[in-house]
């Protein structure tokens, strides 16, 4: 029973997010291509909103954080320092009667048994052996797979390779993060930021997934918002429990409800990983991963100098001390932050007989901030005192015009894509130059002077 009311929920956001322009499947019209979206016209707004919210509160908000935006290629001795082209890979078999690819760490998981993508390979391909009989095939339900094997998931080019042979592949890259490394001496040398401090970045990564699956949770290309931020080497445990804090937070105060939100420790950490834990966020499919937070040593500075041949080591400027810091690491992907923000806000109130569907998302993330209706479109002196309220509040926010349909439609249009504020101008207005404004959650209904509009709704939003 419950598990039918999450695949409900799933299938109501999908529907939501296409009827509505939030996200549509990639190259469609062609038939689509798995593990790849679009984002339409008020989901550009959302994702836009998200990335805002992130980066004021992870750069602007922060005198010890910088941002930087690297270029996605880039050398491609960086993803054989980062191990990616040696073991970025997941393990994958397939269904002997129908072909359908799976990854066997997932499916170990979901009947019940430990596993994950960084056990040692020998160790993973045992467990499945062992209980493979018990996993069903997606797709026929049948119970014959091949044995286990390592699939990289580096996504592989050609830029500058004008042969055509593709002897000197580059890759897109596997995660965001790299670039951050990357940057780190150009920051250090070219800013005044000591350690400790961080970077920011927001950036696209692709991943040839084996199984992309529900919807925006796990697809090809994704972007993901990262923040490395650099200590002395073995100050790092307060740091990260701060580090971890902050991200938690930042949930929460954008509204996520903290019982769908819960922190998972690694129980497999990679060699150089001094500690690592998700946040898992209860998706309409159950708690998976939303981000990770990784205390990851000096690792990948210290690659990256061995790789690379450059210095990377800081000089402390009071001691002249040098080190190689270490790295706390935040890295969640957009998609599956969009996703969750999608799902705790997703509501059906009941009104009266009707059912309305609403987003009740934060004001700050909402793609359309105030929508303004005339009252009736057929008066031109209504029709015209909205335009003007609606011109000049579109210079300060996202604003929405409609004058179709009964008020009450326009109402639930905009609830739908989660507008918080409506404006309805009635005659009224033109005597006492007042609007109503109807506030999305309570429904409650106030009379505001047009002049006293834009900080009213300042105010409400902040
Ligand atoms: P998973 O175990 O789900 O494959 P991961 O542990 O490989 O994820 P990381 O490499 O740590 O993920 O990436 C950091 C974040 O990037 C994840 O927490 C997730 O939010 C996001 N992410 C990773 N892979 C995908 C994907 N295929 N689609 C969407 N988001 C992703």
């Amino acid at each position: 029973m419950k598990k039918e009311n999450q695949n409900d929920l799933m299938e109501k956001i999908v529907s939501l997010c296409k009827r509505r322009g939030f996200v549509f499947q990639g190259s469609e019209i062609y038939g689509g291509m798995a593990g790849l979206y679009d984002f339409g016209p008020y989901g550009v707004e959302f994702l836009n909103n998200l990335k805002n919210e992130w980066w004021k509160a992870h750069v602007q908000f922060r005198d010890d954080y910088v941002g930087i935006d690297s270029a996605m290629f880039k050398d491609p001795r960086v993803w054989e320092a980062s191990g990616h082209v040696g073991g970025f890979s997941d393990p994958l078999s397939e269904c002997r009667k129908c072909n359908t690819r799976i990854r066997v760490d997932k499916e170990l998981k979901n009947i019940g048994i430990s596993a994950d993508e960084k056990m040692p390979e020998k160790q993973l391909q045992e467990l499945f052996e062992k209980n493979k009989q018990n996993i069903s095939c997606p797709k026929c339900g049948a119970h014959d797979f091949s044995p286990a094997r390592s699939f990289n998931l580096l996504v592989k080019s050609n830029l500058g390779d004008f042969t055509g042979e593709g002897k000197n592949p580059v890759y897109l890259p596997g995660e965001a993060c790299q670039g951050i490394y990357l940057n780190f001496k150009n920051v250090v040398d070219s800013t005044r930021m000591h350690i400790p401090f961080g970077i920011a970045q927001i950036g696209k990564a692709f991943r040839n997934e084996i199984s992309p699956r529900n919807f925006l949770f796990r697809t090809r290309e994704m972007e993901q918002a990262d923040t490395q931020y650099f200590v002395r080497p073995n100050e790092n445990k307060e740091e990260y429990e701060r580090v971890k804090k902050n991200r938690f937070d930042w949930y929460v105060n954008l509204g996520i409800k903290a019982e769908n939100l819960r922190f998972v420790q690694h129980e497999n950490l990679v060699f150089y990983a001094k500690d690592a834990w998700d946040i898992e966020y209860k998706f309409a499919t159950g708690f998976d991963e939303l981000e990770g937070i990784h205390d990851r040593s000096d690792y990948d500075l210290t690659q990256h100098m061995k790789f690379s041949g450059t210095d990377l080591q800081y000089t402390d400027p009071h001691t002249g001390e040098k080190y190689i810091p270490w790295i706390l690491e935040t890295s969640v992907g957009m998609g599956r932050m969009f996703l969750a923000f999608l799902t705790d806000s997703y509501c059906e109130d009941k009104i009266g007989e009707d059912t309305r569907v609403v987003l009740k998302i934060s004001p700050k993330l909402s793609p359309i901030k105030v929508a303004v209706f005339p009252l009736l479109r057929n008066k031109p002196e209504l029709v015209e005192k909205a335009r003007q309220v609606y011109d000049s509040l579109k210079k300060e926010f996202k604003c929405e015009f409609d004058d179709n349909g009964n008020i009450g439609k326009r109402y639930r249009r905009q609830d739908e894509i989660g507008t918080p504020f409506c404006i309805v101008i009635d005659f009224d207005t033109l005597t006492d130059d007042a609007v109503t404004v109807r506030d999305r959650d309570s429904g409650e209904q106030t009379r505001v002077k047009v002049m006293e509009l834009q900080k009213y709704i300042k105010d409400k939003i902040n």
